[in-house]
């Protein structure tokens, strides 16, 4: 197990030092790859500090380089950057801008590989399989890069993509980190709470995005998490709207539409009820619900602050709701 755990860090590295090379000096990387990244805005510092690479479109380029190194067949299939094609070993990430997932030593625990010609059968991203070392449930992508700037801002802001990261990393803004897209886990949050105790969700203003948020909320106050949430506009993410607007303008937005993610999360369901009094109570029970979870000794007074209100924006009475609350609570 640690043996593995080992040879999977020593090959990881080794990949990623050659995707960057073939990045920055091979033909096809600089053609194919680079051209891309600097199509999309990325800038070389950026790029190397985030040790991006590229995989060539060749089967094996890789996989030869790594079987002359005498890497063995069996990690190379293990650690995602091969597969098993007609008894062939075959490189899994071919024509992919390579994003290196670091823990937060900065040793690389696996790749994100995103396809740069668009085609309807290959998804976009490929991640690493689950291994030894790659564990989904307790990575966020960037926190290597980012736990400085959240010790020193006692915040850490949550994106849902690589690149979203990276871009926001180049425009200054280094205390973000990546879930994937996939709503947090309570591993997550414990990673971003060693760091600090507030989260801001910066999620994609459309329903997908919104829901997702959603998702996390309820472990993120188990845990103690004080959750914001900033929803960017129209068909945007947080990579494509800082590149539309810049820097400036996107930290203005972000400090500017920071919302409580308790009391989004009633306004959006008040708003869903409307004049249905069944729905209407239906919501009443579910902010209970949710108020129950702040149930640590230490948030008696954010507990209260919240019923006081939500009671408010329900136009119910305080006692009532600190009544159902208090149903809930196990
Ligand atoms: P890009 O800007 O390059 O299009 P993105 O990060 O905006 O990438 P999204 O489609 O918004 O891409 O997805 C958000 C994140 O979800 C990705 O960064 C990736 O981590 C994960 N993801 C997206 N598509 C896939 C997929 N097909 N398989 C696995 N993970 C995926
Ligand atoms: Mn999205
Ligand atoms: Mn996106
Ligand atoms: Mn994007």
């Amino acid at each position: 197990q640690q043996q593995a755990a080992e040879s999977l860090y020593i090959l990881n590295q080794f990949a990623q030092r050659y995707f960057s090379r073939v990045l920055k000096e091979d033909e096809e990387g600089q053609a194919v790859g680079m051209s891309y990244l600097e199509e999309r805005g990325f800038n070389p510092a950026i790029l190397e500090k985030f040790q991006i690479g590229y995989c060539k479109e060749d089967r094996k380029a890789f996989v030869t380089e790594a079987l002359r190194e005498q890497y063995n067949p069996e990690l190379l299939v293990k650690s995602g950057l091969a597969a098993v094609r007609n008894d062939d070993l075959v490189d899994n990430y071919r024509g992919r801008i390579i994003f290196p997932v670091h823990n937060t030593n900065g040793k690389v625990l696996g790749f994100g590989a995103r396809i740069i010609r668009k085609n309807d059968k290959a998804p976009k991203y490929i991640n690493t399989p689950e291994n030894e070392i790659y564990l989904k449930s307790r990575i966020l992508y960037g926190m290597y890069f980012a736990r400085q700037s959240v010790d020193k801002l006692d915040e850490c802001l949550l994106v849902e993509g690589y690149t979203d990261v990276v871009s926001l990393h180049q425009a200054g803004i280094e205390n973000v980190v990546a879930s994937g897209g996939t709503s947090l886990t309570t591993d997550q949050i414990r990673l971003v709470r060693k760091y600090t105790d507030n989260l801001t969700i910066i999620y994609d203003g459309d329903a997908a995005g919104i829901k997702a948020a959603l998702r996390g909320l309820d472990m993120a106050l188990e845990e103690g998490l004080n959750v914001k949430l900033v929803l960017i506009p129209d068909k945007e993410d947080p990579d494509s709207y800082v590149n539309k607007v810049g820097a400036a303008a996107f930290r203005d937005f972000v400090s500017g539409n920071k919302k409580d993610f308790i009391l989004f999360q009633l306004e959006v369901a008040l708003k869903d009820a409307g004049n249905d009094s069944i729905k209407k109570a239906t919501v009443v029970n579910q902010i209970a619900e949710t108020l129950s979870r702040i149930n640590k000794a230490e948030d008696f007074t954010r507990q209260q602050d919240y019923i006081r209100q939500c009671a408010g924006l329900l136009q119910i009475d305080e006692a009532g709701l600190i009544h159902l609350v208090n149903k809930f609570i196990r």
